[in-house]
């Protein structure tokens, strides 16, 4: 049985590429695993949270993970901010980690965008607590999508570091699962940026609880080329966003992108994406429905959450506890 962490930020709704990148995978992970999954909240206040967005997106991205079956009987379900350990070790992990380390940071270089000048201490040094999240359950396995992965290795850095430093072997090396075809879902309007809550344009992206009328006016103002689906996958190449629908659709059907092209190759965009709707609103409607059920009873989510930090600060108070004896840093009782 292996220790799982992961974890999503409430910078908005969860959207179809977290769903199919990410907590499709955390539900079936549950199955045999021990698991914790976390709504990152001091990560998403990196950058500017309106504080009651923020607090009514920590909620609704509550509900929504509950929706899509996450079980918070059996999975730790909890909000970052509540268990202090996740600080105190990112705060070792600020003097562990190189400045030059993260400097190399592709969502850092992404995020900041042309003006580094003006963008939060905080959004530079984030890959030292996304190490801190993990390594403070000693979680092995970490199931994300692969914009993550030059964190993942950032963080098994880290770790080697303070072993090495320190000369223990304490914390465990970390492995990424990251799921084949849809660990990169790309935005409806540019197919060559990942779907993401950040992105302005609330047309690049599918929210999981878009109602059936968004999801179809999305998909219909969704960037293809003019030409027609191709019958073989090969033919997808240099052709971003055709692939990512196509990607899509596999990816929520169940079957191979060659599948999807053996039945749909040779049709225009127009009636594909009618059947992706049809596909997308199926798969959907259901989480939704649920999702707006559970938020109407927040202080249910806020119970629910509170209930899952105690359980997680029982892991994660310890291991920390030992980090901080390790640097030289005298126990607090
Ligand atoms: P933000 O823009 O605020 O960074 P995000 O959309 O990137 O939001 P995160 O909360 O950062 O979402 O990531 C949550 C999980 O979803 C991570 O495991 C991440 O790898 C995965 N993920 C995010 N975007 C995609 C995507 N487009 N395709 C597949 N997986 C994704
Ligand atoms: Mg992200």
């Amino acid at each position: 049985m292996a220790r799982i962490f992961s974890g999503i930020q409430p910078t908005g709704i969860a959207h179809l590429g977290n769903y199919l990148g990410a907590i499709r995978n955390w539900v079936a992970l549950q199955e045999g695993n021990e698991s914790i999954y976390c709504l990152v909240d001091l990560h998403a206040i990196t950058v500017w949270q309106e504080p009651a967005a923020l607090r009514a997106q920590t909620r609704t991205n509550a509900a929504l993970l509950i929706a899509c079956g996450i079980d918070p009987e059996r999975s730790i379900l909890f909000h970052q901010s509540a268990v202090h350990a996740h600080a105190r070790l990112a705060w070792i992990f600020n003097c562990v980690a190189r400045f030059g380390w993260l400097n190399r940071m592709t969502q850092f270089k992404d995020k900041a965008g042309k003006d580094r000048e003006a963008v939060s201490t905080g959004l530079f040094v984030y890959p030292n607590l996304m190490a801190a999240d993990i390594l403070a359950y000693h979680a092995t396995e970490v199931p994300v999508g692969e914009d993550q992965s030059q964190h993942l290795e950032l963080a098994n850095d880290i770790a080697q570091k303070f072993n090495h430093d320190y000369g223990v072997e304490f914390f465990p090396a970390i492995h990424p699962r990251i799921i084949g075809g849809t660990a990169r879902i790309m935005s409806l309007r540019d197919g060559t940026k990942k779907m993401s809550k950040s992105e302005v344009s609330d047309q690049s992206r599918i929210n999981l609880t878009d109602d059936d009328d968004t999801i179809a006016q999305k998909i219909r103002r969704a960037k293809t080329d003019p030409a027609d689906l191709p019958d073989h996958p090969e033919r997808l190449e240099g052709r971003p966003e055709a692939r990512n629908l196509v990607g899509i659709f596999a990816a929520l059907a169940d079957i191979s992108p060659a599948e999807v092209l053996r039945a749909h190759g040779g049709q225009g965009f127009g009636p594909f994406k009618e059947r992706l709707t049809e596909l997308v609103v199926a798969k959907l409607t259901p989480i939704r429905t649920e999702t707006l059920r559970l938020a109407a009873a927040p202080d249910h989510i806020d119970a629910v959450l509170q209930k899952g930090a105690a359980r997680a600060a029982a892991i994660a108070n310890p291991i920390v506890a030992e980090a901080e004896r390790l640097v030289g840093l005298l126990p607090a009782s």
